[in-house]
């Protein structure tokens, strides 16, 4: 098995490997361990104490935890992980009256260099792998069960541009959809819009919810907020969406960051309208006053722009929500996770063409 081998990056077929020699029911039995009972290898209590340790050893966890931060008087819980190379994510635990939803990282900072996002500010540092990413959830998941609660919604919106890591990202989710069971309509990939990502992943067997971050309906506006959209403007990648649609027949939406001044206009709303229209995209718009961040000047639009917006949306039959803002307190929110990076670092802009 390869050096970066951790506890949850084998699947089914490795794990077999390397329990070849035990009984064969052991696979079983740490399999539904690590997945189903969420437990940690010392504590899948049916295997010998020997197998634990070696398991232990042979397949190390690989995120440590620095921080747990709470806020919304515990519904909102922010992890700060230290990879093995001391590289640094956060993931992001939401505990709702309906349902739980973690908010995964998919990379370790981004290359997308989106001026309004912190983590778009930081820069690049690597990929995550599937273990990487899988141990986010089964962490959360863990933490939300002592709550008594049962995580059942996981979203790729955390640092780095998940279509940037399709592979991982496609890894992780097949692995929660079989091992833990998680049902792929309660996942959802969000992003920025890489084209090539979009249409991977429409190719991909299980239908997953597709989140495009729009945040601009032309692209003047687009090239400025979103840079990549030089790379993929608009028209194409409204029909990667609708494609993704026709594929799958799931939930698209769109999320839109509203910026005082900037995207939050009645001609932004029209003009969104309008491209809904004309791609005949039923899309869901999820309306996000934009957060603050260290290295953006402009603030969000305030309530009454954010409520007219909405207004206007809905008026031309778009259906849109305002979404409640989460965690600003502790840096938790959308476009807020920066893994501690220091401000300095941030000023930092990657090059548009480190993928
Ligand atoms: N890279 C992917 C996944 C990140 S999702 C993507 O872009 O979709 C994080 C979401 O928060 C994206 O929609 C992003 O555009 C948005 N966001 C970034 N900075 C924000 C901010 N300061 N306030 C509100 N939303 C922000």
């Amino acid at each position: 098995m390869s050096e970066a081998s951790t506890l949850y990056s084998p699947t089914r077929d490795e794990l077999a490997t390397l329990l070849q020699g035990e009984p064969r029911y052991r696979l079983d039995q740490v399999w539904s361990g690590l997945y189903t009972q969420l437990a940690a290898p010392a504590e899948i209590s049916n295997v010998p104490k020997a197998l634990r340790e070696r398991l232990a050893a042979e397949l190390p966890t690989s995120l440590t935890q620095v921080v747990r931060k709470v806020s919304d008087q515990g519904d909102t819980i922010k992890y700060l992980w230290q990879l093995h190379d001391g590289s640094r994510i956060e993931t992001v635990l939401m505990v709702y009256p309906d349902r739980v939803t973690v908010c995964v990282s998919s990379q370790a900072g981004c290359a997308m260099a989106c001026g309004f996002c912190a983590t778009g500010q930081a820069g690049f540092t690597r990929q995550l792998t599937v273990g990487e990413i899988v141990e986010q959830v089964v962490l959360a998941a863990r933490d939300a069960r002592g709550m008594g609660r049962r995580l059942a919604n996981v979203v790729y919106m955390g640092m780095g541009e998940p279509m940037a890591n399709e592979a991982a990202v496609w890894g992780s989710v097949e692995r929660l959809h079989q091992a833990v069971g998680l049902s792929a309509r309660h996942l959802t990939i969000s992003t920025v819009g890489l084209i090539p990502g979009i249409r991977t992943l429409a190719q991909r067997p299980l239908p997953v919810n597709l989140a495009v971050s729009l945040h601009a309906a032309n692209d003047e506006l687009r090239d400025e907020l979103v840079p990549i959209n030089k790379r993929y403007p608009l028209d194409d990648l409204m029909d990667a969406c609708a494609d993704y649609l026709a594929a799958k027949g799931r939930r698209l939406s769109f999320e839109w960051a509203l910026i005082d001044g900037v995207n939050d206009r009645p001609s932004d709303a029209a003009e969104l309208a309008a491209l809904c229209r004309r791609f005949r995209l039923p899309a869901h718009v999820n309306l996000i006053p934009l957060n603050p961040t260290p290295g953006y000047p402009t603030v969000g639009s305030p309530p009454s722009k954010v409520q007219a917006f909405h207004s206007l949306l809905t008026d031309r039959g778009v259906n849109a929500t305002v979404r409640r803002n989460r965690g600003t307190d502790i840096d938790a929110a959308c476009g807020q996770l920066a893994a501690g990076q220091p401000v300095e670092l941030r000023k930092q802009r990657p090059s548009n063409n480190a993928e």
